[in-house]
């Protein structure tokens, strides 16, 4: 390799370097900086030219020194190494011969643009080794200025980096794929550090974000979820977030109350730790947590089960009051002949105690005999006929809020043709109560009902408002349905309970009997219905149901 021995080749060096090193500018890679400033070591320190020498020699960075013309006068033992080439092979010839020619030319340009103002380059260029193996090298140019303003050499540090870069590349080539499928998928993806910041999120998310938003810029839907699967989970959320753990189908619900703005989101979530890389924590490894939340969108899912419910609700509900029907037409019957029934009964016992030693008023008493009890057996009949009460459904924990929204959005669409104004202020913190399902929402269905029929029948100049509330009152639900309608005149107010009244003749389908049914749920609910006598702008109808809890 290089001759050691001679003083002259190591204060050529060294007087070479010492004029380049001033020209580089600070922003050299690290370890090109290292090994220059090893050298700048060397000669501030005034160490011997063998000593500086052997630094250079045995520097794990490539160093080649040229003439103006690229040509190369020396190159250390690592420029060999990186390279592939013997020094015997190199020495004279000109740094081009490294090119694998797939460098832009505007590279070199740009590069001996640089030079010839006299100022250092780096960048990267293409390579080809001895063996044809190209490499990516991470080059640092720098002349070498004379005292007499002139360039004389120039200076070249390089590092092969291809392995380095390859790796840069997969991780890019990585955060590309992981973003595009992040990006692509149906579902928003969020990551939140410990102080609940946001790290990444995907395409998804941010369409939620601005729906949700409306128009907020600062607002973050993962914040709102947040605070209610805390709410969900309780002390499991912090026990679940130190551990590293995770949580599935979490449902949050914003508006539910609303039919039209209600938004439902199913949430999952699993905590994961990051190493700290910074050089702060080299030594002592530090993790970072985070929260991968995965929300997806069940809006629509929960309308369609909810409409199903609505639907089988009203299913039900319309065999509950065909069954009602029946059971009226055959009471009625029953009550029609069990007049006659009891005449019969009535006149032959009064006979039979009158006329007993009569022939003629044996027979006629025979014959009345007969008619009771073809009566009696009529009656019967007609008994075993009537369909079940629904007041066998069994008893279960209910919502309130939940069954007059249902029986409001299955009258949508007749309060729209009729231009009805509804106001629905639900009690968001009702408690649920112990009631019956069917028998609940045949109840809202008929005070919503009669409701709507007052105001379809009522003045028609005025406003036409429905407006349903709920509140918990003194342990009580209150549920109030007004309406603008025609109104119950006082006199009527407790008539209206009784069965088969109706002030609805006109209608040619009141049965009279809605709020006899209703009455019956009440009292069954241990409740009161009130008719406010004071409202006089239509019709106000105050339940009042205890809140119960499931009886064992
Ligand atoms: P060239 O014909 O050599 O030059 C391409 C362009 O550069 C031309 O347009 C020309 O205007 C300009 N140019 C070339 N030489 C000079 C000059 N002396 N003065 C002014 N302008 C000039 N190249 C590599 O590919 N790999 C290396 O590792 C490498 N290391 C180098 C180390 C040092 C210290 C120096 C000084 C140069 C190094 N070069 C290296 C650059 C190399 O000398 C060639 O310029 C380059 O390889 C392009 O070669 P070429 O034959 O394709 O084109």
């Amino acid at each position: 390799m290089s001759d050691k021995g001679s003083t002259k080749s190591c204060l050529e060096l060294q007087s070479l370097l010492g004029s380049f090193i001033s020209g580089l500018d600070s922003s050299l890679p690290s370890d090109v900086q290292e090994a220059i400033n090893s050298l700048m070591g060397c000669q501030t320190a005034g160490l011997s030219p063998a000593l500086f020498y052997e630094v250079v020699e045995q520097s794990s960075v490539a160093i080649s020194i040229t003439d103006t013309k690229a040509n190369i006068l020396y190159a250390n033992p690592a420029f060999f190494r990186v390279t592939g080439y013997k020094m015997s092979e190199m020495l004279g010839k000109n740094e081009s011969m490294l090119s694998d020619h797939n460098t832009p030319p505007i590279v070199y340009e740009t590069m001996w643009g640089r030079l010839l103002q006299k100022k250092p380059w780096t960048g990267m260029l293409i390579n080809r080794k001895k063996g044809g193996e190209r490499y990516l090298a991470d080059l640092t140019i720098a002349p070498v200025v004379g005292s007499d303003g002139e360039t004389s050499h120039y200076l070249g540090l390089h590092r092969d980096v291809t392995e380095q870069q390859r790796l840069e590349q997969a991780n890019k080539n990585q955060k590309t794929l992981i973003e595009s499928v992040i990006n692509g998928a149906t579902v928003a993806i969020v990551v939140l550090d410990e102080n609940n910041n946001m790290v990444m999120d995907n395409l998804t998310y941010k369409a939620y974000t601005s729906e949700m938003g409306r128009g907020n810029a600062n607002y973050e839907l993962a914040h709102d979820l947040l605070v209610k699967i805390k709410e969900n989970l309780a002390d499991g959320y912090t026990d679940l977030s130190k551990r590293g753990g995770s949580f599935r189908d979490q449902v949050i619900s914003f508006n539910c109350e609303d039919p039209i703005n209600s938004r439902w989101f199913n949430c999952s979530g699993s905590w994961f730790n990051e190493m700290d890389f910074s050089a702060d924590n080299f030594f002592e490894s530090k993790k970072h947590r985070y929260l991968l939340l995965i929300i997806n969108d069940i809006t629509q899912l929960k309308r369609q089960e909810d409409e199903i419910r609505v639907n089988t609700m009203r299913a039900l509900l319309a065999e509950e009051e065909m069954n009602q029907g029946i059971r009226e037409a055959l009471l009625g019957a029953m009550y029609q002949v069990q007049e006659p029934f009891n005449l019969i009964q009535a006149a032959s016992e009064t006979l039979s105690r009158r006329i007993k030693n009569i022939e003629s008023g044996e027979a006629v008493l025979s014959v009345l005999r007969q008619a009771r009890d073809s009566s009696l057996n009529a009656i019967e009949t007609l008994q075993r006929c009537l369909p079940e009460s629904a007041n066998s459904e069994p008893w279960e924990m209910l919502n309130i809020n939940g069954i007059l929204r249902d029986m409001l959005s299955l009258s949508t669409k007749r309060m729209l043709s009729l231009g009805i104004t509804v106001n629905w202020s639900p009690d968001p913190h009702l408690p649920p109560t112990y009631g019956q399902d069917k028998r609940l929402h045949s109840l809202a269905k008929h005070l919503i009902d009669n409701a709507i029929d007052a105001i379809e029948f009522g003045p028609r100049d005025s406003s036409r408002e429905l407006m349903v509330s709920t509140q918990l009152c003194s342990g009580a639900l209150r549920i109030v349905i007004q309406d603008s309608g025609h109104g119950i005149p006082a006199n009527l107010r407790s008539k209206v309970f009784e069965p088969f009244f109706t002030t609805r003749h006109q209608a040619g389908k009141a049965s009279g009997m809605g709020l006899t049914i209703v009455q019956d749920v009440i009292t069954d609910h241990r409740g009161t219905i009130t008719v406010d006598p004071n409202y006089i702008k239509g019709c106000r109808i105050v339940v009042e149901i205890p809140v119960r809890q499931a009886e064992r």
